[in-house]
């Protein structure tokens, strides 16, 4: 028999049932037995011997393991994740092995009293290993180490269990990580009920914040505020139990599409925000779609439904509803069916979720069973859920409420009898409104409309997504200005630019005029030379190449003008999979990436994946601070069988003087002299005697100030602006709240670069860029005067790139990246490059 588990209170306070903690969460015990305290100290400590398993990012709650398989879970506070980490310090790591009274998380008492929904913070025995808590302290001044609970059984029972079949209403649990990088926003969280709904199985996910949604409820998992890299447990109980948590485990880690590996290439960072600087007659606004319009502004115009509060009864009012929401769902229906496709597809199969969620239509009937109208049990339900994911931290999540409005209008305007027709817009019209609703934007004929503002919105938000989908500059987040733009008049919709020019005078139009007829031409005339080599004004090659994530793209690349790949993102083959490729499926792989740029250089990347691209099968542990984690040739270095493996088949596949071979995140010369200590140790197994060329990425800031070094042994340098900027300025190039300031155009890294090629100069080795900044028409002719020998981009930027290198003077570059290393910002240097006629 197993002995008693005895947990000492973790807290100085005052002990409570974790029944009276006001949160159901923990009260209904959805998350396991055990008892709150209430704390008047301001430490967090161990309540017994134990692993730690997670320190939640927001440092407010950590899990633990203790003997038998005993989890716990201390949760500081109620809500306290919305902190985000304000006021708690970790004092532990998960992994760390604790003694009991150790302690684990120091918090701010007075911080917590002012800012959290509650202080008492409940001890949880989540999972208590076949046992149960026998005895408990409550309503009781405690002090840390006196005992808590005594949880009897724990560990006997699993060891029982463990040979015999579990029984069938038994809750089976899963603990993932979750990938995707907008965490379970509507999308996902729709395919995630879809999933769930095929199963005969109670499904829930529980976040380790203590929160637990209906695994069939896409709103209910949405309000949940999950992110990428969260822990969540998915548990289950019914006959399909297993099968289930294995389908939806498998189908939330295969990053449905939106893992942070996806191939695409960054755009090219935009200019950042100029300050709302008052100009009269223009307004500031977020780019949502890139792009320039001029036209008339049109109105949307929204009329307010009104709706009856009291119902005719019950059945009818339900009735009404049912039949309302069907019209609605045959409706989206048909739209699926007429073409539908990519992006709006996308958000209509999301509506679809919506829709038919079992939570919000549940919220309708308890409000009809009450009394009210459909309408009003509608709106009513729709607001709760609106309030609750607008209310997260999350900007993606908050942004998503535009669609629950958008079903909330459609249903009741069905309801209502209202004319729900899209509206009339004139040809060429620049639609201004409050907001717009995606089907309202969906029901317009891309063709009449020149561009798109509204005074809400965001830039990740449905409306921004389409409109760029549809070829529409868009403008979002215009702010209370917009109103006062009247209909009709003219407008210049400069969304590059960030601005709206209301009512501009004669000159401000022409000008305007110009630059869009300039573009146009420029475009085509780009288009149609684009398969010429690409030279500078005065014949010196420079070369353009494409960066490629996906072989079907090599041929594409090729097509658009590419002269070879400047970077081939090779873990594209590695993620999303169970296991690892195989080495002949990656020389095939390979070799179709080659013979697609037919003879063309290609530059194969060893796989930078690790930190915020995660294998699952490579089982490595959450990193709090996944960029500086355990990425690129870090990984590769911890795994040489797998970049034995990858140079292998990258060496079989090719062919002489084609390929060469770069290491992603090198910051030691010693890394550089391992990668090729492999790479000749996979010559020698295949017999190659030719030898391969070996670069370096140049990304992290030790790599460019050690540049001198690497350049005496590596063969060429490819220069990534993406980490090199995110590491030289301390900016997460994935916070959307710095994305327009991580700009390779700051001074900081432009010195960087030019120190680099420098070094790589003086060996005689070619510099290339491969992050966007290549692409970035600003950036090319300061790349090209600091001594970048070659740029790689996205393959659509290749055609505008290699005509404006043909402009280019080199003495001229020269001249202006000089000016550029002296400038006070990346603000400064646009400007420049601007005012150089850039
Ligand atoms: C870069 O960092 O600039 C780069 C090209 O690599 P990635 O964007 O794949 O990290
Ligand atoms: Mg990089």
């Amino acid at each position: 028999m197993a002995a008693d588990l005895v947990l000492l209170s973790p807290l100085d306070g005052w002990s409570t049932p974790l029944s009276e903690v006001p949160d159901p969460v923990f009260a209904e015990a959805m998350l396991g037995d055990g008892v709150a305290v209430d704390p008047t100290g301001d430490v967090l400590h161990a309540p017994c011997d134990a692993e730690v398993l997670t320190v939640h990012a927001a440092r407010h709650a950590v899990t633990l393991r203790a003997a038998g398989g005993v989890e716990l879970l201390l949760h500081l506070g109620l809500e306290t994740v919305a902190l985000g980490g304000d006021g708690f310090e970790a004092l532990v790591a998960a992994g760390q092995s604790v003694r009991a009274g150790d302690p684990l998380i120091r918090f701010d008492l007075d911080r917590l009293a002012r800012r959290a929904r509650g202080l008492v913070s409940p001890i949880v025995v989540t999972e208590p290993a076949g046992g149960r808590i026998v005895e408990r302290t409550a309503d009781r001044l405690v002090a840390v180490g006196e005992p808590l609970m005594v949880l009897r059984g724990a560990g006997a029972i699993v060891a029982a269990s463990a040979t015999a079949p579990a029984p069938a209403a038994a809750e089976l649990t899963r603990t993932i990580v979750v990938p995707l990088s907008h965490g379970l926003h509507a999308r996902p969280a729709a395919r995630v009920a879809g999933c769930a709904a095929g199963f005969e199985a109670e499904i829930a996910l529980s976040t380790r914040a203590g929160r637990r949604a209906s695994a069939r409820s896409p709103i209910a998992l949405m309000a949940l505020g999950v992110r990428q890299d969260d822990e969540v447990v998915l548990s289950a109980s019914g006959p399909a139990a297993a099968a289930a948590l294995d389908a939806l485990a498998e189908l939330i880690q295969s990053g449905m599409g939106e893992a942070p590996h996806a191939s695409a290439e960054p755009p090219p960072p935009s200019p950042p925000t100029p300050p709302a600087v008052a100009i009269p007659g223009r307004l500031h606004g977020v780019s949502g779609a890139p792009g320039l319009a001029i036209g008339r502004a049109t109105r949307l115009a929204e009329r307010d439904l009104e709706v009856p509060v009291d119902g005719q009864g019950a059945a009818q009012e339900a009735a009404s509803l049912a039949a309302a929401r069907q019209q609605v769902r045959d409706a989206i229906a048909a739209a699926q069916a007429a073409g539908g496709g990519g992006v709006q597809g996308d958000i209509l199969a999301a509506h679809l979720g919506l829709l038919d969620d079992p939570e919000l239509a549940a919220e309708a009937g308890r409000q009809i069973a009450e009394g009210r109208s459909a309408g009003f049990a509608w709106r009513a339900a729709i607001g709760g859920f609106a309030d609750a994911i607008g209310g997260l931290a999350d900007r993606r999540m908050a942004e998503r409420v535009a669609d629950l409005r958008d079903l909330e209008r459609r249903v009741l305007v069905v309801l209502l009898g209202e004319d729900g027709a899209s509206p009339e817009v004139p040809p060429g019209a620049i639609l201004v409104a409050d907001d717009i609703l995606p089907s309202q934007l969906m029901a317009i004929a891309p063709s009449r409309l020149a561009g798109l503002c509204v005074s809400g919105g965001g830039p990740t938000s449905h409306v921004s997504i389409l409109a760029a989908a549809m070829g529409i500059p868009a403008l979002v987040a215009l702010g209370p200005g917009l109103p006062a733009v009247t209909d009709g008049t003219t407008v210049i919709l400069d969304a590059d630019a960030a601005t709206l020019h209301v009512a501009p005078d004669a000159p401000a139009l022409e000008a305007a005029q110009r630059k869009l007829a300039e573009r146009a031409q420029r475009h085509a005339a780009a288009r149609a030379t684009a398969q010429a080599a690409s030279r500078l004004a005065d014949g010196t090659p420079l070369p353009v190449l494409a960066n490629l994530g996906a072989v079907a793209e090599a041929a594409c690349a090729a097509e658009a003008g590419a002269e070879g790949s400047g970077l081939v993102r090779t873990e594209f083959l590695f993620l999303e999979r169970e296991q690892a490729p195989s080495e002949d499926e990656q020389a095939a792989c390979y070799r179709a990436i080659t013979d697609g740029l037919a003879g063309r250089p290609v530059v194969f990347r060893l796989l930078d994946i690790g930190g915020d691209k995660p294998a699952s099968y490579l089982r490595q542990p959450l990193e709090e601070n996944p960029a500086l984690g355990v990425r690129g040739v870090r990984l590769a270095l911890r795994h040489p069988e797998l970049m034995a493996a990858q140079l292998r088949a990258l060496l079989r596949a090719a062919p002489t003087g084609q390929v060469s071979i770069m290491a992603p995140m090198i910051s030691r010369l010693a890394e550089l002299r391992a990668v090729r200590a492999a790479l000749d140790e996979a010559r020698r197994a295949l017999g190659i005697e030719a030898p391969t060329p070996l670069g370096v990425m140049i990304e992290t800031p030790a790599a460019a100030v050690i540049a001198d070094q690497l350049a005496a042994e590596a063969d060429f340098f490819s220069i990534g602006t993406n980490d090199l900027a995110q590491y030289v300025l301390a900016m997460d190039r994935g916070n959307p709240e710095l994305a327009a300031e991580v700009d390779g155009l700051e001074p900081a890294v432009l010195r960087l670069i030019a120190t680099t090629c420098q070094a790589a100069a003086a060996r005689g080795r070619d510099a290339s860029v491969c992050g966007a900044l290549a692409g970035d028409p600003a950036a090319i002719p300061i790349l090209i005067g600091l001594g970048v020998a070659k740029l790689s981009m996205p393959p659509a930027a290749i055609a505008e790139a290699k005509a404006l290198i043909r402009t280019l003077d080199p003495s001229a570059c020269r001249a202006l990246a000089a000016q550029a290393l002296e400038q006070p910002s990346a603000a400064a240097v646009r400007a420049l490059v601007q005012a150089a006629g850039g």
